[in-house]
């Protein structure tokens, strides 16, 4: 079955252990004691993240549901064992095995790390680069990404160009200064800019630089970055994959297999990955992503056309897909009336949950953005952000109506 026309597939080469060095740390495949479901005959995605989990523990209880393991430590059987599947949680633990095991698949990638937030999963990605190491950044981001692109420029020199998405002679003559890697959120966030994945990998492919694609917005049902050819994917797990508003986590996934074994160097001796029960959170929430982010669309669907036809409403910015709509409300129209008059709608940051949230980004996610950038990309104080949820489709555009009538 197709989910949302994708392709299904894609060769995830198991490997939930991470290569680990040392006279303690010895890869043994044979030895390990999670068997995944390599075996069963392909399926589709929607079935894969529906049985997340299941057959996880067929030597031991058979659960459906993931078992949900909280040891750090792991017995060894004598002095000069080869280590079973997990020795220390830092490196591996059970449950986080299972989950980033899900992950990868998720996005065809050959291994994907669990980690404490997307902030986190951000970090992981840039503990490739060194001093003096070009990014170049697509010029409409996520607050968080933009104050942490400061942070290594003042604190670690490493350099940012910005980049429109669209122009590819400039990103030409941009990749002619050597960058590392093109850093792309699309759709951007607040102003859903979207940007050609497939033409940016081969644009800065030629120059030998990595694609990394910051997914979050769309997640990989509707859009699967590495197979459009980019090396690196990023989410915040906060987001729709989590789909709760009640778990902070992130993800990062890989396409090749030597850039995963540099990351796991950093990841398994930070200790940045994500806790055994939010492991387990998450795993539980991917299950029903397919069917949540299927009514978060209709949902939204149908509040663009709510608001398009709103008198005070000047302009919607909907890409076309998923749950996330920007809007520019009529300015003269107080945003704090708007925003305490909903009733169904709580104003908060964050997005991607079955609850639907609003938020001012000029005053709130993008406030540390500098104010010439913001009013360059059209960050104005009457845009705002909507996240929609899974709640009847009646009662948001019931809430926004009355909101928006005078
Ligand atoms: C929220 C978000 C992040 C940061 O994730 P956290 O889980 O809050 O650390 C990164 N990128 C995008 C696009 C986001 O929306």
């Amino acid at each position: 079955m197709e989910l949302y026309g994708l392709k299904q597939g894609g060769t995830t080469r198991q490997r939930p252990f991470y290569i680990r060095r040392g006279a303690f740390f010895i890869l043994e495949k044979k030895k390990r004691k999670i068997k995944m479901t390599e075996n069963r005959r392909h399926v589709s995605l929607e079935t894969e993240l529906a049985q997340a989990g299941n057959r996880s523990d067929e030597d031991n209880t058979k659960s459906i549901s993931a078992p949900l393991y909280f040891s750090t430590a792991f017995r060894h059987d004598e002095l000069n064992s080869e280590l079973g599947p997990c020795d220390y949680s830092r490196v591996a633990t059970p449950t986080r095995t299972i989950l980033e095991d899900v992950l990868a698949k998720l996005e065809h990638g050959v291994q994907a790390f669990a980690l404490s937030s997307g902030m986190a999963a951000i970090q992981l990605v840039f503990s490739q680069f060194k001093t003096g190491d070009l990014i170049i950044t697509s010029n409409d981001l996520y607050g968080g990404s933009f104050r942490f692109f400061d942070q290594l420029t003042s604190h670690y020199g490493i350099r940012f160009e910005l980049w429109d998405g669209h122009d590819d002679a400039a990103l030409r003559k941009l990749c002619a200064e050597k960058p590392k890697a093109l850093w792309i959120e699309t759709p951007s966030n607040p102003t859903m800019k979207v940007i050609d994945i497939h033409k940016a990998a081969e644009t800065v492919h030629e120059f030998g630089a990595q694609l990394i694609v910051d997914n979050t917005f769309y997640t990989p049902l509707l859009q699967q970055p590495l197979v459009e050819g980019a090396d690196i994917v990023v989410h915040s797990a906060t987001k729709f994959l989590g789909g709760h508003n009640d778990l902070l986590a992130g993800a990062v996934m890989v396409r090749e297999q030597k850039l995963a074994d540099e990351l796991a160097e950093n990841f398994i001796t930070t200790g940045t990955n994500l806790a055994p029960f939010d492991c387990w959170l998450l795993l539980r929430s991917l299950k029903t992503l397919p069917l949540r982010l299927r009514q978060q669309e209709a949902n939204a669907q149908g509040l663009v056309k709510v608001l398009a036809a709103s008198a005070q409403v000047e302009k919607v910015l909907y890409p076309g897909h998923g749950g996330m709509i920007s809007f520019y409300i009529n300015p003269a129209i107080d945003v704090e009336q708007f925003l305490l008059k909903l009733q169904v709608i709580s104003f908060a940051e964050s997005l991607g949950g079955v609850e639907s949230l609003i938020t001012v980004p000029a005053l709130r996610t993008h406030a540390e953005m500098p104010e010439t950038q913001r009013l360059a990309l059209g960050i104005t104080p009457n845009l705002l952000r909507l996240s929609v949820g899974v709640e009847a489709l009646t009662d948001l555009s019931e809430d926004l109506k009355q909101a928006l009538a005078e």
